[in-house]
C-alpha cells in the first residue's frame, strides 16, 4: 500500500487536531497509533477491540466518537465494501476499492482506473463521484475463472 499523500506520523495528526480546535486525549493520542500502526481497512469493533488491548477501560462509544471527529477533520476515512459494517483507515491517496462478491477479496485500486468515470460522471451529470467510498462488486480472476 503506498501511503501517498497521508498523515504519517501520529504528531503529524495530533498536530492536525490541535488546529482544529480539537483535545488530545490519550485514547485519541492510542487509536491514531494503532491507525498509523497498521494501514488496513477496519471495522468500529475490529479498533475498539485493539485500543482495549491497551486500555481496556474504553467504551465502544469513545473509539466511535474519536473516529467520527477524525474524520470530520479529515484524517480518517471510511468506506464500504459490500455487505458488512464500514471500515476506517487513515487518510491515504485516493484509492478505489474492488471487491470480489464471491470469496470477499478486496482489491486496492489505482486511482487512475477512475479518472474516466470521474470526469464523464461530472460532464454529463455534474455528478462528483467519490470512488473510495463505496466498491465496485464484481468477481476476482480466482472466483471467476472457476465458472469459465
Ligand atoms: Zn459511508
Ligand atoms: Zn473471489
Ligand atoms: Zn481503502
Amino acid at each position: 500500500m503506498d501511503p501517498r499523500g497521508a498523515t504519517s506520523t501520529v504528531e503529524e495528526a495530533l498536530e492536525r487536531i490541535r488546529s482544529a480546535g480539537g483535545r488530545i486525549t490519550p485514547t485519541k493520542r492510542l487509536l491514531l497509533e494503532i491507525l498509523t500502526a497498521d494501514p488496513t481497512h477496519r471495522t468500529t469493533d475490529e479498533l475498539t477491540a485493539a485500543v482495549q488491548a491497551e486500555s481496556p477501560d474504553v467504551a465502544a462509544s469513545t473509539t466511535y466518537r474519536i473516529l467520527e471527529e477524525l474524520e470530520r477533520i479529515g484524517l480518517v476515512e471510511h468506506s464500504h465494501a459490500g455487505k458488512g459494517p464500514a471500515t476506517y483507515h487513515l487518510r491515504t491517496a485516493a484509492h478505489g476499492h474492488l471487491v470480489c462478491q464471491v470469496c470477499g477479496t478486496m482489491t486496492e485500486a489505482d486511482p487512475s482506473l477512475f479518472v474516466e468515470l470521474i470526469t464523464e460522471a461530472a460532464a454529463r451529470y455534474g455528478f462528483s463521484v467519490d470512488p473510495h467510498h463505496f466498491a465496485v462488486l464484481g468477481e476476482c480472476t480466482r472466483c471467476g475463472s472457476i465458472e469459465a
